[in-house]
């Protein structure tokens, strides 16, 4: 019998006013999420892992200047990139993860590699990239992350003296651009792996949810895999992807159950705002959020794509 196989992805959360994303916009954003979704899958079609259908993924949302991870990322307070990462295999929970990172153009793959060949879980700033010229990286220069849009955003932001949000051109447009995926593969192992910029206007050094592993990223065989975009303080507070695994282990909650008692529940009640993909083992998937949209995309086991981006009228 044919073992199933899926990938969902999302490129963030949050309001998405239509006034702001013109017709060009939102074809490169449906042009990647395409992409990212289609070349994740091929590699699973071809019996490839989990771990590497979301590297791959997430790699080409990176590359992407319209989201918060890897070019065009958001700025922080002293106008630099700094990003996070992470991925986990849920076959024996080996997990990877980069955070503060300034000039490497694809932390996701620093983020496997840290997993796959560090001996430790998670590497920041300095060490993470020496440990990265080590393995042949090339050092990135700041100038290829930046893009005008997030500049213009951060000055928008500091003028308001907002803590910031990482699409917050308007103060009711608040949009979170990380990216990240979900897959299982046909050998049943799942993988999550999520990347981003951070928040608009953090402070240097702030480190979100998207590397910790059982906040916004984790991965369980048999149970689940989780990538999260929002809020990330609260994703921490709440350990919101570690939360929906032991609901489903303990409780035998499904997918949605599970997603939808953690975003709806605390997570909403503390102010968290923002959003969930989540597979599981059977490769059911779930998109869960407690805001008004997300950027998502998946190819379902009977191979139906879907592409989402809820873009607001006001
Ligand atoms: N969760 C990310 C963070 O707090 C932000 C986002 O999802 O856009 O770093």
């Amino acid at each position: 019998m044919k073992k199933p196989f899926a990938i969902a992805i999302h490129g963030g959360a949050g309001s998405i006013l239509r006034a702001r994303m013109t017709d060009e916009m939102q074809r490169h954003i449906e042009q990647a999420l395409d992409q990212a979704v289609s070349q994740g899958h091929q590699i699973l079609a071809q019996g490839g892992s989990a771990v590497d259908a979301v590297v791959c993924a997430v790699s080409i949302l990176e590359d992407s200047p319209y989201f918060n991870a890897g070019k065009g990322s958001v700025l922080t307070a002293k106008e630099m990139v700094e990003m996070d990462a992470a991925v986990m295999n849920g076959e024996q929970r080996q997990a990877g993860a980069v955070a503060g990172v300034r000039h490497i153009k694809n932390p996701v793959q620093l983020a496997k590699d840290v997993m796959q060949q560090s001996g430790h879980v998670m590497l920041f700033g300095e060490g993470a990239e020496e440990f990265a010229a080590q393995l042949g990286y090339d050092y990135t220069e700041q100038d290829y992350f930046f893009t005008d849009r997030r500049y213009e955003q951060l000055l928008a932001v500091k003028a308001e003296r907002a803590t910031a949000l990482s699409e917050s051109d308007y103060p009711d447009d608040h949009q979170f651009g990380t990216v990240g995926a979900v897959a299982l593969d046909n050998n049943g192992n799942l993988a999550a792996a999520t990347s981003t910029g951070g928040m608009m206007n953090k402070q240097y050094g702030r480190v979100g949810d998207s590397p910790i592993i059982g906040a916004g990223t984790y991965a369980e065989n048999h149970h689940v895999a989780v990538s999260a975009t929002g809020m990330g303080e609260v994703f921490i507070r709440c350990g919101v992807a570690s939360d929906i695994a032991a609901r489903m282990r303990y409780l035998k909650e499904d997918v949605h159950t599970a997603c939808t008692a953690v975003i709806q529940g605390d997570l909403k009640k503390l102010g968290g705002h923002g959003g969930v993909i989540a597979i599981d083992s059977s490769g059911e998937i779930h998109f869960g959020m407690n805001c008004s949209g997300m950027y998502r995309s998946s190819i379902d086991i009977h191979g139906r794509k879907q592409i989402r981006i809820d873009a607001y009228e006001v």
